[in-house]
């Protein structure tokens, strides 16, 4: 199997600057006094500080007009310095054991009247923070930092590609894993040893569905045995060493399944292909679900496509743009998403192709490129 090629974990430090100056000017913009980030994928994004959340409070704090201050516990200063915050020049406040670094960030923020607090901040340290700012407002930044996540520089899709051929290569194995007599389990080990041997450093996700688990779409794996006419969905991903994801399902049929589900597969080959041919600068997310779920209804199938058409993928497998009907925002070159319809009737099967797609000047590259079809396992 092909090996993904690894790519450098950091970016270059002017990378980084620009996106802290872009989110304090959106912030001020956005009448924002500051936003404070904790690890995770925007401090990650902002920083390229790949710290793991704990209870220790580690926080940057970012005013929209001002100097960033990284606020670390003392024992993880080293770890800060040796990311790129070390060459970045950022301020370091260590904290130590017995101090209390919430009334830290307060002290950093005298008088600040809105604070904008990254998303997946913990709950816990959120009303820490409330009780230590009782002026304070406090909103979730989002909308300051995800606009700009959304839009992938050159650097982000090679690194995009680069995660893309690393799962394809994982499917390029799977149709000789799946064999009548395995379990899901089983199968789904094998998978997870090959996405950490392709390049990744964590294994994201492994759903083997079999017969009719392939009908929960977020079924992972069970003890299941499969059978000779078993339709697998299998939606796999990981995480490469500079942080972007992979996320590809291809469908498989152990043997020959029964008739119909041929049939339906043929119209979901359509309807993906309709989703991705929807894909321009200028289209509205909603647009390109509608494109694909169109094909699905106009086959009697439309009932049975239970979810949205894709997600946007980077730092995150699920972030936005979200490719769903209400989405009325206009997608733009740069912009990275699956597209991955699917049917799956309870109790009996289910079907998914999916593909990682990036926003061209003109229309859509795809990072995965293996065959879409139903790949046929042989049985003796
Ligand atoms: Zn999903
Ligand atoms: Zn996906
Ligand atoms: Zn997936």
């Amino acid at each position: 199997m092909a090996y993904g090629v690894l790519v450098s974990t950091h970016l270059d430090d002017s990378v980084y600057r620009t996106r802290l100056r872009a989110v304090q000017q959106a912030a001020s913009t956005a009448g924002i006094d500051a936003l404070l980030v904790t690890p995770g994928p925007d401090l990650r994004y902002l920083t390229g500080y790949e710290a793991v959340p704990l209870e220790r409070l580690t926080c940057l704090v970012l005013p929209s007009a001002g100097d960033p201050v990284m606020v670390v516990p003392g024992l993880e200063v080293l770890a800060a310095k040796a990311s790129p915050i070390g060459v970045l020049g950022l301020t370091l406040h260590a904290w130590g054991e017995t101090d209390d670094p919430v009334s830290l960030v307060a002290s950093l923020l005298p008088g600040a009247g809105t604070i904008a607090l990254d998303d997946h901040m913990w709950a816990e340290k959120v009303l820490r923070l409330r009780a230590a700012m009782p002026g304070a407002r406090q909103v979730i930044a989002g909308p300051i930092i995800h606009p700009l996540r959304m839009r992938k520089d050159s650097a982000e899709i090679a690194a995009l590609r680069n995660a893309g051929a690393a799962i394809d290569a994982v499917h390029a194995d799977v149709a000789g894993l799946l064999r009548p007599g395995r379990t899901e389990r089983e199968v789904g080990r094998d998978i997870a040893e090959r996405i950490l041997a392709a390049g990744h450093v964590s294994v994201d996700f492994v759903i083997v569905a079999s017969g009719p688990n392939g009908a929960s779409p977020h079924h992972e794996v069970s003890d299941r045995v499969i059978e000779v006419g078993d339709p697998v969905v299998v939606d796999i991903g990981g995480s490469m060493p500079d942080g972007y994801c992979s996320d590809s399902t291809r469908t498989y049929s152990v043997g020959e399944p029964v008739a119909v589900y041929r049939e339906w597969f043929e119209v979901l080959e359509r309807a993906q292909q309709a989703s991705c041919a929807a894909i321009a600068p200028g289209v509205a997310c909603e647009a390109i679900d509608e494109a694909g779920r169109a094909v699905l209804r106009d086959a009697g199938l439309g009932d049975l496509f239970i979810h949205r058409t894709g997600h946007g993928i980077g730092l995150e497998t699920h972030e936005e743009p979200y490719i769903v009907k209400g989405n009325t925002l206009r997608i733009e070159p740069g912009m990275a998403f699956s597209i991955e319809p699917g049917f799956y009737e309870t109790g009996r099967f289910g079907a998914r192709i999916e593909d990682i797609v990036i926003c061209t000047e003109t229309g859509f590259e795809s990072v995965n490129s293996r065959p879409r079809g139903l790949a046929m396992v042989e049985v003796a």
